[in-house]
C-alpha cells in the first residue's frame, strides 16, 4: 500500500525497515503541528517512532476516554505524517510484540531499524524524563532532547522570574507575562481598561437556568471508533464511559473547537466562569485544554483568537481578560512551578493528611448532589470545569483530609486533559495546599454555602449547607469547620486566614468537640478513616 493513501488504523504498522539515520520519537502529548522533532530531518533517510504502551494507561488508574483520546490523536497524527511521506514505525497497543513501556519500545526500535541516533522533544513530565535519561546506555545510541517550543515561557525565563522573588504569586507572574508579551497593554505600559483583572464583574452565579449553550462535539470517525473498541476490550474494568466521546482529535478539529468557543461562548465566559448548574457540564468554558495539552493547539494562537474577538467587538474586555489570564497566567505559572520545584514536589504533604479516597470518587454514587453531579460528569466525559475541580471534588478532599497523593492520582487518571505537569501543581498545590503555599497563599476551603451560592446543586440535596452538625448537616460545612479547628495553629500566622480563624477562636470548646466528632463520624461513613 502506498504511504500516501494511509487513512485507517490498519495502515499503522511497526513494519518500517532500516537502516535509519535519525529516529524521531513523538510522544502522545507532542502532536504539535509544527513537528519540532522532525526539524531538519530528511524523510528519505530518517524515520518516526510512535508507540502505544500499556504503562501509560495503567501507571495510575485511568479513565477509558482519557486513554482513548491519547491513542486516537496519536493515530491521526501518524496517518497524517505518512500521508506527507514520512516512514512511521507505529506500535499499536495490541501489537503482540509490544513490550508495554516507552523504554522497551525505544530499545526495540533502535535495534530493529539500526538507527544511528534517537531524538525527541523534551518530555512534559519528570517520570518520563527519568526513563529517557537511561536510553543512551539502554539503546546504545546518542539521544538528543530538543526544546519544546509549545509554551509561551521558556523554563529558564520562569527560573529567572522566580529566583528574584521570595514568594511565587500568580498575579505578579501574570502582570509580568502581560507586559513581557505585550498582551492587553497600552502604549503607556498600563493594562487595557485601567485594570489587570475584572474579577468583580466575573464571579456571577445563575439566578435561573443558564441561557442555552452551544458547544461543538466531534463525532468519532473510523480511526476513533477502532480505538474506542480497542480500549473497551483492553481495559474492561477501567473507570469512565466511552459512549460520549466527542473530543477534537486532529489539528483541523482543534481549530474548529477554538472557533466554536470564540463564536459561541467567549462573550459569556468571563461573568460565569465560576458558576455551576445541574445537567450543564460545559457551560461557557472553552473545552480547549485537551487539544492544548496534546499540543494540537498553541497557546499563542488561542490567545490571539480571543484578542481578535475583542478588537472586532465580538467579546468584551472582562471576558477576554478573564480567558487570557487562564492561558498566559495560570497555565504557564503551573508549568513553571512543576519544573522549577523538581521531582520531590509530588511527595509534599504539608498538612500531614492521610485519609483514603472514598469509593464514590470512582462511581459518583453519593447522596451529596454536588459530588454526584460533578463526578458523574467526569465519568461520562472525562471533564469537569475549574470550579467543579477546585471547589467541589477538590474542596471535599482538602477539608475531609484525603492524602494528597491519593487525590492527585485520581485527578491525573480521570480527566481527558490530565498530564502530570499541569495536574500535579493544581491538585497538590492549589487544591490540597500540600506544598505549604507555593501555588496558593491560602487553602481554597469553603462550606456548602459557597456551593449553594454558585450553583443549584443544593436544591433537593438531602443535606443542608447551612448546618454544620446533626443528621442533615452538609458534609462540606462540617468538614470546613473541622479543617479550621484541626489546623488553626498551623494557619495562625497566615493573614489571609485571619478572618476565618476568628470564628473558630470564638467557639466554645464544646462546640469544637461537637464538630470534631461529627467530622470523624462522617469520615468513617465515607470510608476515609
Ligand atoms: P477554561 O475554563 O475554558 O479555561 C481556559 C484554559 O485555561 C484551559 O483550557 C487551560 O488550558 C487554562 N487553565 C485554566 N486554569 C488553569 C490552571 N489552573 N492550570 C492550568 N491551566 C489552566 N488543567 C489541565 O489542563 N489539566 C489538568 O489535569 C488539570 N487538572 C486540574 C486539577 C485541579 C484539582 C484543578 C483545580 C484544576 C486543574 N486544571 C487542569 C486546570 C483547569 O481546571 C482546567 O484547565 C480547565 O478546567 C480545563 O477546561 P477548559 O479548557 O474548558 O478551561
Ligand atoms: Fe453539596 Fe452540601 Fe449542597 Fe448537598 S448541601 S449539594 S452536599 S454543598
Amino acid at each position: 500500500m502506498s504511504s500516501r493513501t494511509a487513512s485507517s488504523s490498519s495502515d499503522l504498522r511497526a513494519g518500517v525497515t532500516g537502516p535509519v539515520r535519525h529516529l524521531a520519537m513523538i510522544l502522545g502529548d507532542q502532536l504539535d503541528p509544527q513537528r519540532p522533532a522532525l526539524a531538519s530531518l530528511d524523510p528519505g533517510r530518517d524515520a518516526v517512532l510512535m508507540v502505544e504502551v500499556e504503562d501509560e494507561a495503567t501507571h495510575v488508574t485511568s479513565h477509558r476516554q482519557r486513554t482513548a483520546l491519547f491513542l486516537t490523536a496519536m493515530r491521526h497524527h501518524a496517518l497524517e505524517l505518512m500521508q506527507r511521506g514520512w516512514r512511521v514505525r507505529y506500535v499499536r497497543l495490541d501489537d503482540r510484540s509490544n513490550t508495554g513501556t516507552f523504554t522497551g519500545e525505544a530499545e526495540r526500535a533502535v535495534r530493529l531499524l539500526r538507527a544511528d541516533t534517537l531524538r525527541l522533544v523534551m518530555p512534559s513530565e519528570h517520570r518520563v524524563l527519568r526513563r529517557v535519561a537511561e536510553w543512551p546506555s539502554r539503546c546504545g545510541v546518542p539521544v538528543d532532547i530538543l526544546p519544546d517550543p509549545h509554551f509561551l515561557t521558556p523554563i529558564d525565563a520562569f527560573w529567572e522570574w522566580a529566583t528574584a522573588r521570595s514568594q511565587l504569586v500568580m498575579e505578579h507572574f501574570y502582570r509580568w507575562q502581560r507586559t513581557r508579551l505585550d498582551i492587553l497593554i497600552g502604549k503607556d505600559g498600563k493594562p487595557h481598561g485601567g485594570r489587570w483583572n475584572f474579577d468583580t464583574q466575573n464571579r456571577k452565579a445563575f439566578r435561573t437556568s443558564p441561557p442555552p449553550v452551544e458547544c461543538r462535539r466531534f463525532r468519532p470517525d473510523q480511526v476513533t471508533n477502532d480505538v474506542l473498541r480497542l480500549v473497551g476490550r483492553t481495559f474492561p474494568n477501567a473507570p469512565g464511559h466511552l459512549d460520549d466521546f466527542g473530543w477534537p482529535v486532529t489539528r483541523r478539529q482543534s481549530r474548529a473547537a477554538l472557533r466554536d468557543f470564540i463564536t459561541h461562548r467567549l462573550p459569556t465566559f468571563g461573568p460565569y466562569q465560576d458558576a455551576m448548574w445541574r445537567g450543564e457540564p460545559f457551560l461557557f468554558h472553552s473545552l480547549l485544554s485537551p487539544a492544548m495539552n496534546l499540543k494540537l493547539l498553541r497557546p499563542r494562537e488561542v490567545v490571539d483568537a480571543a484578542l481578535h474577538a475583542l478588537a472586532s467587538g465580538h467579546a468584551e474586555l472582562p471576558s477576554v481578560e478573564g480567558f487570557v489570564r487562564q492561558i498566559v497566567g495560570w497555565r504557564e505559572f503551573i508549568r513553571g512551578v512543576y519544573w522549577t520545584r523538581g521531582v520531590g514536589y509530588g511527595e509534599h504533604n504539608a498538612l500531614d493528611e492521610h485519609g483514603k479516597l472514598p469509593a464514590f470518587y470512582w462511581t459518583g454514587e453519593t447522596d451529596m448532589a454536588c459530588l454526584s453531579e460533578s463526578i458523574g460528569q467526569v465519568l461520562r466525559y472525562g471533564y469537569g470545569h475549574h470550579i467543579q475541580r477546585l471547589m467541589v471534588t477538590g474542596n471535599f478532599a482538602l477539608t475531609a483530609g484525603i492524602h494528597p497523593r491519593a487525590i492527585s492520582d485520581w485527578y491525573l487518571g480521570m480527566y481527558v486533559d490530565a498530564v502530570d505537569w499541569v495536574t500535579l501543581p493544581n491538585t497538590l498545590g492549589m487544591v490540597m495546599h500540600a506544598d505549604g503555599g507555593i501555588v496558593g497563599t491560602k487553602p481554597y476551603a469553603a462550606t456548602g454555602k459557597y456551593i449553594q451560592r454558585m450553583s443549584n446543586y443544593c436544591d433537593g440535596c438531602r443535606y443542608d449547607p447551612a448546618k454544620r452538625h446533626g443528621a442533615e448537616a452538609c458534609p462540606f460545612t462540617t468538614f470546613y469547620w473541622d479543617f479550621l479547628v484541626r489546623h488553626r495553629s498551623r494557619f495562625a500566622k497566615n493573614p489571609r486566614m485571619a478572618l476565618a480563624l476568628t470564628h473558630v477562636e470564638r467557639m466554645r470548646p464544646s462546640q469544637r468537640r461537637t464538630i470534631r466528632s461529627q467530622a470523624d463520624a462522617r469520615r468513617r461513613e465515607f470510608g476515609i478513616s
